[in-house]
């Protein structure tokens, strides 16, 4: 048995972005036996087994997790509560139940309680991405480089815990424990606030009348290209996100329109002084950012499969 060997039988339900680039970097990394793949379309577990991400490929729930050690759960958060209620009852003693969803305090709220004591609940979330998703996005080196927060109740089962850290470092990630408050809270203004800021911006050239789109297309290069690589990202997902982050979210949101108050009063006063100091100390951010080799690397798609702008189906 080689030593990266963590878990025997890997279940992940949910083929997308992150299922399957989990599936990709426990193969090239040896750190599961088995992968069992769930998803409940049919039309995803054709393109999943195409791309050989599983060994085999369950059609219902309740055979996906049968014998697992680990099983994942790599869907749209909103979906958690009712899988964990059909799938908890055949769930092994003794195995781990994670989940890699964006949010943690509502996904505790939604799994722990159709879950039996014998089984080890660890919550999840691995800070890594991209605007893409589907089975066929997924690569391989995706979590190597970046945190992975996990965020276990007080008294969790210390070996199950450690083997769990274990195999996000086996795929090359850092681990960090957090409350699942923190992490709603820190993710809030990390990735939940700038997605929605996004996601609006796109919005609002979208709707207006004086510029015309063609010209917002044609002149993007300007700074709103970045935005509209953000704002491309899944909506079901994103959906589900401010959903289930809605006081963190709105906390924080509260705090970013004072301060873009601020900055438009600076504009209508004329405050120079106020705007160069403004974007003198986001500078530094930026620069801190490059320094802990938080950029994002070009993900390496060509490697693993085709088409990396794949319409999702
Ligand atoms: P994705 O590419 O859209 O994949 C989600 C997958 O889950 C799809 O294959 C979807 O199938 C499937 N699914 C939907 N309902 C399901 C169910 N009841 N049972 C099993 N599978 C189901 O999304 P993703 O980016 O991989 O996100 C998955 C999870 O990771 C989310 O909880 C998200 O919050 C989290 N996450 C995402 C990122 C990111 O940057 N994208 C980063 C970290 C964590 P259908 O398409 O057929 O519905």
């Amino acid at each position: 048995v080689s030593e990266r060997l963590i878990y025997q039988r890997l279940a992940l339900v949910g083929l997308g972005l992150i299922g399957s680039s989990i599936a990709l970097a426990c193969r090239e990394r040896g750190a599961v036996g088995e992968i069992v793949g769930f998803t409940p379309s049919a039309a995803e577990r054709e393109i999943a087994k195409s791309l050989k991400l599983a060994d085999v490929y369950p059609e219902s729930l309740a055979e996906a997790v049968a014998g697992a050690d680990l099983v994942v759960l790599a869907a749209p958060v909103g979906a958690f509560g009712a899988i964990a209620a059909e799938g908890a009852a055949h769930l092994k003693p003794g195995a781990t139940l994670t989940d890699v969803g964006s949010v943690k305090t509502a996904v505790v709220r939604d799994v722990k309680p159709h879950l039996p004591a014998h089984v080890h609940f660890i919550p999840g979330h691995p800070i890594a991405g991209t605007e893409q998703s589907g089975p066929a996005s997924g690569f391989a080196s995706l979590f190597e480089g970046r945190w992975c927060i996990l965020t276990p109740a007080e008294g969790v089962d210390t070996e199950a815990l450690a083997r769990l850290e274990r195999f996000w470092q086996g795929l090359g990630s850092s681990v960090e424990l957090m409350t699942p408050e923190r992490h709603d809270l820190v993710l809030a203004i990390t990735s939940h606030v700038p997605h929605l800021i996004a996601y609006n911006i796109v919005a609002t050239a979208a709707d207006l009348e004086t510029v015309t789109s063609s010209e917002v297309i044609k002149y993007s290069a300007g700074g709103f290209r970045d935005f509209t690589r953000i704002a491309a990202s899944d909506p079901v997902m994103w959906r589900d996100v401010f959903l289930n982050n809605r006081d963190a979210v709105l906390e924080m949101l509260g705090r970013f329109s004072e301060d873009l108050t601020a900055l438009q009063r600076a504009i209508r006063w004329g405050d120079g002084e106020l705007l160069e100091d403004v974007f003198t100390r986001t500078r530094a951010i930026r620069r801190q950012v490059i320094a802990a080799g938080q950029e994002t690397p070009e993900p390496d798609f060509g490697r693993h499969h085709g088409d990396k702008d794949a319409p999702k189906s």
